[in-house]
């Protein structure tokens, strides 16, 4: 995508939930002096603003019209990843128990994943100093030129337990809803399969600062090589 690989990188991290993508991409990105952009949190704010508006979120023309109508905006620092929905910090509330139940369906609509991908376009050109990008389609879909390309896993019972730690909730249960996400996002994104063109990492055994290290050094090469 960008011209200079080494001054405005943009590195597309796809993966499942509790796989590590948040807390990696958000180090990349301090450690690179880039932006961030969670496209997850951009799903979670648009189901916010349907949750609220009481509307269905299986109805696609009233999601739709919720969704194109609220003002979602989204900072793109990995220090202060703020998301507000028509102008009210939304940050808790994205991360609900409601909102995340409510997400795959909001995010099944192909007309708002167009809508809230146009956006994410726009954010990711916009960001001069190069930019982290989360998601399940970004390396296919948001952003086919990114400069490198990263698919992060960790096995079922390591992602439960990691999402049980941030919400509190039991790991079993955590564990069955996040199952439950991962068939649902199946229909709309492919969030358990590695797209070919990326490098996989499988961050269970490995802490975070090695995951992050190993893919410096793969934004390292890549700029020697090209
Ligand atoms: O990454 P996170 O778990 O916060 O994503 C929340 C939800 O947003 C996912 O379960 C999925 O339904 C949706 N999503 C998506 N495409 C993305 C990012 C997230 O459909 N690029």
């Amino acid at each position: 995508m960008s011209e200079d690989k080494t001054s405005a990188p943009v590195i597309a991290i796809d993966g499942p939930s509790g796989s590590g993508k948040s807390t990696v991409s958000k180090t990349l990105a301090t450690a690179l002096d880039a932006g961030y952009l969670d496209t997850g949190a951009m799903y979670r704010a648009a189901t916010h603003a349907v949750l609220q508006a009481e509307v269905d979120p299986d109805d696609a023309d009233e999601v739709l019209k919720t969704v194109t109508t609220a003002t979602i905006e989204i900072a793109t620092s990995p220090e202060q990843p703020s998301v507000t929905v028509d102008g009210d910090e939304a940050d808790e509330a994205i991360r609900s128990d409601e909102t995340t139940a409510n997400v795959s369906a909001v995010a099944a609509h192909g007309d708002v994943r167009k809508h809230l991908i146009k956006q994410q376009q726009e954010l990711i050109k916009a960001a001069a100093g190069g930019i982290v990008v989360e998601g399940r389609d970004i390396a296919e879909v948001v952003a086919p030129d990114a400069d490198l390309k990263i698919y992060l896993t960790a096995n079922p019972d390591e992602r439960a337990r990691r999402r049980a730690a941030e919400t509190g909730n039991d790991a079993d249960s955590t564990k069955d809803s996040i199952d439950k996400r991962d068939q649902a996002d199946s229909k709309t994104t492919r969030p358990l399969e590695a797209p070919d063109d990326s490098h996989v990492i499988d961050s269970t055994d490995l802490p975070i600062v090695e995951v992050v290290a190993k893919i410096l050094a793969l934004l390292n090469n890549r700029n020697i090589d090209g």
